[in-house]
């Protein structure tokens, strides 16, 4: 091999790659496009998507909307209005975004139509995007809010098309993944369709139950006993809140325990056995509770800068986090009589 071969890729490769690295499949356009919403201060965020996500994705909301060159900029690369500067991020983000590539990348990766209007008044505006190329911008008929449509994700990298699961698998990604931030943010009326029908719509009235009820149905949502978090051990975490089912409520899969780190929908490896471990003798080997559950923590003791795509936090101490989270939900367990004490009888 000669150096002669090492060439330097043209630009438009170069963004495909790039955008690869935060857009894998339609469920990671849902998430950034709903935290986008959520950042956006909606109190309505409507999820909707055609053959799993990977024909069509809309995500629409009653959030503060954008004035015409917001628009503009918000797709261009590495536009945020969320952080100024690494002290920002260093301080701890308030936002679920920051890192101001989401709208670039998926515009790169697919055709991509964003109707705006502010809710301060004033146009709403329509702007298209295809294939990395802003092709149109132009006034538009649109409440207060913003609506993002995305047609033919991946068009332009057949490559990662043909990755693509079949459109039922990518609908239970798109699935989990609205169904966590409808379970994150009570306050939030989170609806998702698919293929025009309703899947789940939680009604936003803040209540964590009713949220539960809207995504699990009653049976779940009447199983859940609530972790107050009170005389929570010393450690790294502020709190712990949330919801645990009743044992006999269970699973044969892990995917029903949903964990949030200061509001962030994340998977904690330590944080599930710690629930789990909580429920000691009453859940049989490979049973798995429901469970939602709120740590909040310094943001200095938790990696909030990972990967856009990965949803897996580590903090500097997992034993404590372990001891914390798994006290927690034994307390409320204890407290309800299903579970026995552990600890000798004094
Ligand atoms: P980030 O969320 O990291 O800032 P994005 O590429 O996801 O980056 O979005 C870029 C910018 O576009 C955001 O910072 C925000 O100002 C604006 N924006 C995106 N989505 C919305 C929305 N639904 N409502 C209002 N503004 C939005
Ligand atoms: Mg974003």
């Amino acid at each position: 091999m000669t150096a002669s071969e090492i060439r330097e890729l043209d630009p438009q490769t170069v963004e495909r790659i790039a955008a690869g690295e935060v857009v894998e499949r339609p469920a990671s356009v849902v998430k950034e496009l709903v935290e986008n919403s959520i950042d956006a201060d909606a109190s309505r965020v409507t999820v909707a998507v055609e053959n799993g996500g990977i024909d069509g994705i809309s995500v629409r909301d009653d959030g503060y909307g954008m004035e015409r060159d917001e628009l503009e900029r918000a797709v261009e690369k590495h536009t945020t209005s969320k952080i100024r500067d690494i002290d920002d991020l260093e301080s701890g983000v308030a936002t679920l975004g920051f890192r101001g590539e989401a709208l670039h990348a998926i515009g790169a990766v697919s055709r991509l139509t964003i109707t705006t209007r502010p809710r301060t008044g004033g146009e709403a505006t329509e702007l298209t995007v295809e294939g990395g190329e802003v092709t149109a911008v132009r006034p538009a008929g649109h409440p207060p809010g913003t609506t993002v449509e995305i047609e033919d994700l991946f068009y332009n990298v057949p490559a990662r098309r043909k990755y693509l699961k079949q459109p039922s698998t990518e609908f239970d990604h798109v699935n989990t993944v609205a169904t966590s931030y409808g379970l994150a943010n009570p306050d939030v009326a989170v609806a998702l369709e698919h293929e025009g029908r309703e899947t789940f719509a939680t009604t936003g009235s803040g209540d964590l139950q009713e949220a539960v009820m809207a995504v699990y149905g009653r049976e779940v949502a009447e199983a859940m006993r609530s972790v107050s978090g009170d005389g929570l051990p010393e450690g790294p975490l502020d709190s712990v809140g949330g919801l645990v089912s009743h044992p006999e409520t269970n699973r044969a899969s892990r995917e029903y325990l949903s964990t949030f780190v200061n509001g962030r929908y994340v998977t904690a490896s330590v944080v599930r056995e710690a629930i789990v471990d909580a429920y000691d003798t009453q859940l049989a080997p490979d049973r798995y509770p429901f469970a939602v559950l709120f740590l909040s923590v310094d943001p200095a003791t938790v990696d909030v800068n990972v990967h856009p795509r990965k949803l897996e936090v580590r903090f500097a101490d997992e034993d404590a986090v372990k001891d914390q989270v798994e006290a927690a939900v034994e307390q409320a367990l204890l407290e309800e009589g299903l579970i026995r004490s552990k600890a000798p009888v004094a």
